[in-house]
């Protein structure tokens, strides 16, 4: 998940740095928005299949809680690790507060690797990461939901076990579940869809129409499956998607010059979203290396799969006909990279407001969950299209207005909501 000698958390932190100076922050707050409010690590035994019992390290940070319960995904990977989870904490504050709903940031994960794991074995590690958090995690302390590498299956046991352990039915203590149990029309496709919602906004601000647009996209997995979807709608072209290959261990980019057919790499894709190389090239499709999606001909970039993978290393590799980067993944573009694609005058829309679709629509889902009475997908996705499109063009009017850097706007805008919210409650 990472290069040597990255991490995440520092850059989240260089990131608030910058704008607490800029925002002429008092130290008290500072201390506090810097910082973690609470960080969990737990141990979960585990019986496999046969037999032995392995023990998977986990992880809950709740970064801040002063807007509302925190909220975030749990992710599955081998590679995970606690500064990443701290990092990813504190960018869901920033998520939920520039898209202006109630919640604070949290995020979790499990060292593991679902690729090697049989269900029964998913399940109970999902169990037991629940009963290890089960008094400090809650529908009105901290909600869980998806994220790289969990499914709505493992939300649903997670609930299940909350419930057991609690005694009552508590559909709000996690999103993202099945619809049906407590799921959402629409939450499948919400972050990916979100990003769309968000790029459509930016391009009419460049002037630009979809339809004379292409994209090169990294990682094949939800929210690059639904991204896709919504931008050939709108009429783009997705020229490349690049993705992971767990067999050979190395990622490949697929392109065809008029186009990507999404189906038909549904067609030929796992639950993961890998891609079957040898039949994607039966099927036509030029197969290059991974990181090739960053040097792709196109119009705009979306890094779709995990942080650190913009940098100051290979920043350069960015064609010059790049107009827009729309980052899907949370932390796909360091600092240092960052600088380079404000200097060339790039166009951002930052993963927190891009990316913000999918706990939005948890929102929603906890919404009617409350209500028990659940929404048409239509009217999901209708208000999630007002949220994200209200919340995107307050960030780039902020940008205008004052010169600012997208990145640098979105952070003014969620970081001064955190803070007074925090000022509010007495506790700076
Ligand atoms: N894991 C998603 C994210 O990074 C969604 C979080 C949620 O729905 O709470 O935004």
């Amino acid at each position: 998940m990472g290069e040597k000698n990255y991490n995440a958390f520092a850059m989240a932190q260089e990131q608030f740095d910058k704008i607490a100076e800029k925002l002429d922050l008092e130290t008290s707050v500072r201390e506090l928005l810097r910082e973690p409010l609470r960080e969990y690590h737990v141990s979960i035994p585990v019986e496999m299949d046969d037999g032995s019992v392995k023990v998977f390290k986990g992880f809950r940070v709740q970064h801040n809680d002063a807007r509302g319960p925190s909220k975030g995904g749990i992710r599955f990977h081998p590679l995970e690790t606690i500064n990443t989870v701290k990092a990813l904490s504190m960018w869901m504050t920033w998520k939920c507060s520039v898209v202006d709903i109630p919640l604070g940031g949290s995020k979790g994960g499990v060292i593991c690797d679902p690729h090697n794991l049989s269900p029964r074995e998913q399940e109970r590690i999902c169990r037991g990461w629940v009963r290890q958090l089960a008094k400090d995690i809650g529908p009105l302390v901290d909600v869980p939901a998806p994220d790289v590498m969990t499914t709505n299956q493992h939300m649903l046991w997670m609930l299940d076990e909350y419930e057991t352990i609690h005694g009552a039915k508590y559909p709000g203590f996690i999103t993202g579940k099945p619809v049906g149990m407590g799921g959402s029309l629409g939450r499948t496709e919400a972050t990916g869809y979100g990003v769309v919602f968000t790029l459509r906004e930016a391009l009419k601000g460049l002037g630009l129409r979809p339809e004379d647009t292409s994209a090169s996209i990294q990682g094949f997995g939800n929210v690059a499956q639904y991204a896709i979807r919504l931008y050939n709608q709108l009429g783009g072209t997705v020229k490349l998607v690049s993705c992971w290959d767990q067999q050979d261990q190395t990622a490949y980019a697929y392109k065809k010059e008029d186009g990507i057919d999404l189906d038909e790499l549904l067609s030929i894709s796992d639950r993961f979203g890998g891609i079957d190389r040898v039949k994607a090239e039966g099927k036509g499709y030029e197969v290059l290396s991974g990181d090739s999606w960053l040097s792709e001909d196109v119009d705009i970039l979306i890094p779709a799969a995990l942080e650190n993978q913009i940098r100051a290393d290979n920043v350069d590799k960015i064609s010059a006909r790049v107009k827009l980067i729309a980052e899907a993944a949370n932390g796909p573009t360091t600092p240092a990279a960052d600088t380079v694609i404000s200097e060339r005058g790039i166009f951002i829309i930052p993963d927190f407001l891009a990316n913000a679709g999918g706990v939005t629509c948890s929102y929603f889902e906890q919404v009617q969950c409350n209500m028990n009475y659940f929404w048409e997908k239509d009217e999901v996705l209708g208000k999630l299209d007002l949220k994200m499109t209200s919340a995107f063009r307050a960030v780039y009017e902020l940008a205008v207005k004052k010169k600012l850097y997208m990145r640098d706007a979105a952070y003014v805008i969620a970081i001064d909501r955190v803070a007074e919210a925090c000022r509010a409650r007495g506790w700076v």
